[in-house]
């Protein structure tokens, strides 16, 4: 809802969005206008802007349903949205974020994307040194969830993060993966 709600203030603009139900975008939007251009998982669009090359992905399912990134070609700037929290507890409470492919999809950035700078859905603008720094977040996490000294551990080492109140913070992190966790385990049963 934080990201679409608003989208009402912009009557003539043309919507580009990741591939949702109509449910599920009539309740995020507040009934917006539907999407001009939908883009399934791993579909891109090139927009050309002047001298600037951009390209809008959609990187599938990471903190929501459906995440989309745009790219400056020229420029090598990524506007990663939500995918990217410089510093701050990410949000993992959307019943569709998923974990273990946001993971993967940090790491496909790193890999897949030549970046001088990142801006991020929360925190400060920065360079993309904080994908690495995301993804040890999760997996050093992911990997403690069965062991109260290291998380203790890894408490300490986060500590200076920032939370969103009542929203995001460690413990909302090590909940969810351990939902993630527990899924998994009843899917291999
Ligand atoms: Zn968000």
């Amino acid at each position: 809802m934080d990201h679409a709600r608003g989208n009402k203030l912009y009557p003539h603009a043309h919507v580009i969005s990741g591939a949702c139900s109509w449910k599920h975008w009539d309740f995020d939007t507040g009934h917006g206008k539907r999407p001009d251009h939908v883009l399934d998982p791993g579909e891109e669009l090139k927009i050309k802007f002047g001298d600037e090359t951009i390209r809008i992905i959609n990187m599938g399912s990471n903190h929501t349903a459906t995440d989309c990134v745009v790219y400056l070609e020229k420029r090598k700037v990524l506007a990663a949205g939500d995918i990217v929290w410089n510093q701050v507890h990410p949000m993992v409470m959307d019943p569709n974020c998923n974990i273990s492919s946001w993971i993967k999809t940090l790491h496909r950035l790193d890999n897949e994307f030549e970046i001088n700078t990142i801006v991020p859905g929360h925190g400060d603008i920065t360079d993309k040194s904080v994908l690495t720094e995301m993804r040890e977040y999760f997996l050093s996490l992911k990997n403690a969830l069965a062991d109260s000294d290291r998380l203790k551990l890894l408490k300490n080492k986060y500590k200076g993060m920032k939370s969103l109140p009542i929203i995001t913070g460690l413990r909302k992190t090590v909940k969810k993966l351990k939902k993630e966790a527990k899924a998994v385990r009843n899917n291999l049963d």
